[in-house]
């Protein structure tokens, strides 16, 4: 396929496929954890690497390529590596990258257990981390040092949207011999495509928007050549978190409809926003979409829509918010996103229960707060299970 000519939905539906012999239509699961040759010829070429094929499906396997292939095509990106999940992903790719004594420069509002492993373990391998504010330019600045390698971000931010200019914070990291990492979990290449704006690495939690229903735990990595095939391929073959061909093929069919749903995600997700921000029990609404917000402008300027995520703000601290979260019927109270049926949870206890007081203060994660990832079902029903909550 010639990627270049075709629009972001055909990529996503034909992008990637290589039918075998078969001919089959549909992308086929090949469950095999190993593959045969012609001869013994054959295999030493292939181990020598002087001759492209499988090997065995640590290394690669077709139904796990033709996600990487599609996921790549969608991003924009040369080449992409799916791994066993989200934080397989992000560790991969800082084991690639990294080596004792280099630095990472990364928002304060990233997923909790992003955090864990840049604060935690990447400290006994000899490699630091600074947290900044996502939106404070000179914090970013002034927390770059000579041997500093990534930059690393999620935008918009969890759970209270914040945006972060990548294009600016993209050139910061290139005028200082960086690369700018985005975690683009959130809005998916449907609605963000951040190698377009600069940026160097995407990863992916492909557990959230990816596959979209809920089924499978999986990642990936989208990046230049030789980075992603050599070095990130190199790790990964190594250390074996690699993404299963069954898991592969469910996100791979997820792709298919991901324009479509991160659509209806976005649509529904600024209704309940809009109803949310007329509620007198409410008293803040973060959502990226609304006029309202102060990063709306730079939000409608690099993102192709605003994506399925709300969180608000509600009045009497941790025992309103939980009355709230606790009438509710259809939504599902789960810290999990990303999926059609709806989740509803309290970010202070749970997603973010383990960020000291201080710092929950610091980024605005107050008791009151109550996040919503919006799913598909229809809108008069998730505002009405919302409302039973807030009316009482
Ligand atoms: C869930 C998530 C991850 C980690 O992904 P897993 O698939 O759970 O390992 C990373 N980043 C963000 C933004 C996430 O929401």
């Amino acid at each position: 396929m010639k990627h270049d000519s075709y629009g972001f939905d055909t990529l996503a539906i034909r992008s990637g496929q290589r039918r075998s012999s078969e001919l089959e239509h549909n992308e086929a699961i090949f469950t095999t954890s190993s593959f045969v040759f012609e001869n013994a010829a054959q295999a030493a070429a292939r181990f020598a690497g002087d001759e492209p094929g499988n090997i065995y499906s640590r290394f690669t396997n077709p139904t796990t390529q033709a996600f990487e292939r599609r996921l790549a095509a969608m991003e924009g990106g040369e080449a992409c590596i799916a791994t066993a999940s989200g934080m397989a992903a992000i560790t991969s790719l800082c084991i690639a990258m990294l080596s004792a004594g280099d630095h990472i420069v990364s928002s304060r509002s990233i997923f909790g257990t992003t955090t864990t492993l840049f604060d935690k373990y990447l400290p006994r391998f000899g490699i630091e981390t600074s947290f900044v504010d996502l939106t404070d330019l000179d914090d970013w600045k002034q927390s770059i040092r000579a041997n500093t390698r990534l930059l690393f971000l999620e935008t918009p931010s969890n759970p209270l949207s914040e945006i972060a200019d990548i294009r600016q914070l993209a050139d910061l990291a290139h005028e200082n011999n960086c690369m700018l990492v985005v975690d683009n979990c959130f809005c998916t290449p449907a609605l963000q495509r951040p190698l377009e704006l600069g940026a160097d690495i995407i990863v992916h939690s492909a557990t959230k928007y990816l596959d979209g229903q809920g089924r499978i735990v999986g990642g990936a990595i989208v990046g230049p050549n030789p980075l992603v095939n050599e070095d990130i391929f190199g790790v990964i073959r190594s250390t074996g978190p690699s993404m299963s061909p069954f898991n592969a093929w469910v996100a791979l069919k997820g792709l298919e409809t991901l324009n479509l749903r991160m659509y209806a995600h976005s649509q529904n997700a600024i209704q309940l926003a809009r109803f949310l921000e007329q509620h007198p029990r409410v008293e803040r609404v973060f959502h990226p979409g609304l006029e309202t917000n102060p990063q709306y402008e730079l939000a409608k300027s690099q993102q192709y829509g605003f994506g399925g995520v709300v969180s608000f703000v509600v009045g009497g601290g941790r025992e309103s918010a939980w009355k709230i979260i606790d009438s509710t019927e259809l939504l599902s109270i789960t810290a999990n996103l990303g999926d059609v049926k709806t989740t509803i949870t309290h970010p202070a206890t749970t997603t973010h229960g383990r960020v000291s007081d201080e710092l929950k203060a610091r980024t605005g994660i107050g008791e009151g707060l109550i996040r919503v990832a919006v799913g598909l079902e229809s809108i008069d029903d998730i505002v009405a299970d919302l409302a039973r909550g807030l009316d009482g």
